[in-house]
């Protein structure tokens, strides 16, 4: 695709969904003719957002793999064994993600061990 515009209003366009969460769709337009008409929408309005988040505790997933480490483990995913390091050598060092065996939303408040965290890849857990 060689209209770098129009590429560059359809990106504009993606951002600006994933910023207030309603995604717009491009229409596919062939026509050249409206090329130089110029797109317009009202903007600017101030929104206001609420989440809910759990608390996480960042530091669990160092320690957690430094008790994998200690024990004489690798890095590699409990899921499936994929190790990024083992793969990529230098470049993987490191890269596992940590997550709950059970999810946190059903825990609900709760003191998480070690025990309850399982080092997986993103290619296990996207
Ligand atoms: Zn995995």
């Amino acid at each position: 695709m060689d209209r770098p515009a129009e590429m560059a209003q359809a990106a504009e366009l993606l951002r600006e969904g994933l910023r207030n969460g309603t995604p717009e769709t491009v229409a596919a337009d062939d026509s050249e003719d409206d090329a130089e008409d110029e797109a317009s929408a009202p903007e600017g309005r101030i929104l206001y957002r609420r989440h809910r988040a759990r608390e996480r505790n960042k530091a669990l997933r160092m320690k957690k793999i430094a008790a994998v480490q200690k024990a004489g483990g690798t890095l590699a995913c409990e899921a499936r064994g994929f190790d990024f390091e083992a793969v990529y050598g230098h470049r993987g060092k490191g890269y596992i993600e940590c997550h709950h065996i059970g999810p946190l939303h059903e825990a609900g408040e709760s003191t998480t061990k070690l025990s309850d965290l399982a080092l997986i890849c993103s290619n296990c857990h996207p």
